[in-house]
């Protein structure tokens, strides 16, 4: 037997085995559920996770809501794209970013009334995917309730999907979650001073 053979008769054993163990899992995964998707960390890639997620369930016809909190202050392509799709209801806080407004008391009242919005979203059985884009600092800075915001996310329709982004996502929201991803930041470009790129970055 040439080398060849052999590399190709070791890859199919290999191979097979592979597929034996992964069979295996999927047959094991039976349940269909909600998920909570959390997508934290330091590293770039939460939001557009999360929009990709959203291009998934619309490319598949699913009703969808966006709420994005804090962002606004400029216009991401994200919001261009799916802001006017029939199949996508997007909110937007519009205040800009808490070191732009240095306002608490306005912040406050901003995050107040765009909950309402997520809140109308986490209540509907029409929408089977909610966004909650940077929900993680309205809790960090104290401007919404932390258990109202867990209590809604509890008691959604049992077949909703709810993806929430931003860096340091609380505990008890970690607890309540399915899935939960830390992004990490191995290198970032505007370390290198380079500005914000259309496309990549917003
Ligand atoms: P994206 O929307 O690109 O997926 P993100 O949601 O993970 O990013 P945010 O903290 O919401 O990250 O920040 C949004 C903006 O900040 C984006 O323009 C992104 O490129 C930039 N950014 C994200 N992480 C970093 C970082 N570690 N250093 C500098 N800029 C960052
Ligand atoms: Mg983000």
């Amino acid at each position: 037997m040439t080398t060849n053979e052999e590399r190709a008769k070791r890859h199919k054993i290999a191979m097979q085995r592979k597929k034996k163990h992964i069979d295996n899992r999927i047959s094991k995964a039976k349940k269909n559920k909600g998920l909570l998707v959390i997508l934290t960390g330091n590293g770039k890639g939460k939001s557009s996770s999360a929009f990709g997620m959203l291009a998934r369930s619309v490319g598949h016809g699913l009703r969808c809501g966006v709420v994005q909190f804090i962002k606004g202050s400029w216009e991401c392509g994200e919001q261009i794209l799916f802001s006017g799709h029939p199949r996508v209801d997007f909110y937007v806080m519009n205040t800009g970013f808490t070191w732009e407004t240095q306002d608490r008391e306005k912040d406050i009242i901003a995050a107040e009334k765009t909950w309402q919005k997520a809140e109308m979203l986490l209540k509907s059985a029409d929408h089977n995917v909610v966004i909650l884009d940077e929900l993680t600092y309205m809790i960090t800075y104290g401007y919404l309730d932390k258990n109202l915001i867990l209590n809604c996310l509890k008691k959604r329709p049992k077949d909703q999907h709810v993806i929430v982004t931003g860096r340091n996502a609380a505990k008890e929201l970690l607890d309540i979650a399915d899935t939960i991803s830390e992004v990490g930041n191995s290198k970032h470009a505007f370390d290198s001073g380079i500005k914000v790129q259309k496309g990549i970055d917003y």
